[in-house]
């Protein structure tokens, strides 16, 4: 595995629109791996592939320590309720803002063995599908939040 570089705001890979995954190759799955370990590192909670220059739908979530989640195409399938709270982001260093998201957030996507999953998530895994599911649109956090130096 190795650690990959992570993208600051600026950096026009961040403003993308990402390309689905059209074959799950080893290539992928060591991209996943990378992932995590740069995730891991940064002490973050989550990471998509543009955050690291790849312009693939692929996201990865460690919400609880040990549960990985790894997301290829995922999509939003359902939502409901509503939750504000504090978010941030491992390319827009030192930065947080406030954003309001769903509370229950039910994503479908493809494991790495090509199986399609879906799973839901509430409070923080929810936010979490959100904020990383909207880096594979070239939308990050600021474009939402109310900043943390604005209020
Ligand atoms: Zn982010």
């Amino acid at each position: 595995m190795a650690k990959l570089q992570i993208r600051k705001l600026g950096d026009e890979a961040l403003r993308k629109v990402c390309r689905p995954v059209e074959a799950i190759t080893p290539r992928v799955h060591r991209l996943l791996d990378d992932m995590v370990e740069t995730m891991r590192a940064a002490n973050g909670c989550g990471l998509a592939a543009p955050q690291v220059g790849i312009l693939r739908r692929i996201v990865v979530i460690e919400v609880e320590e040990g549960q990985v989640i790894e997301l290829i195409n995922p999509k939003i399938v359902a939502f409901s309720g509503e939750q504000e709270a504090e978010e941030g982001c491992l390319s827009v260093p030192n930065r947080w803002g406030t954003t309001k998201r769903p509370m229950h957030v039910t994503v479908r996507a493809l494991d790495r063995n090509g199986k399609e999953i879906e799973l839901t998530g509430s409070d923080l895994l929810a936010r979490a599908f959100c904020h990383e599911l909207d880096h594979l649109d070239g939308k990050l956090f600021i474009d939402i939040a109310k900043m943390a130096e604005d209020q």
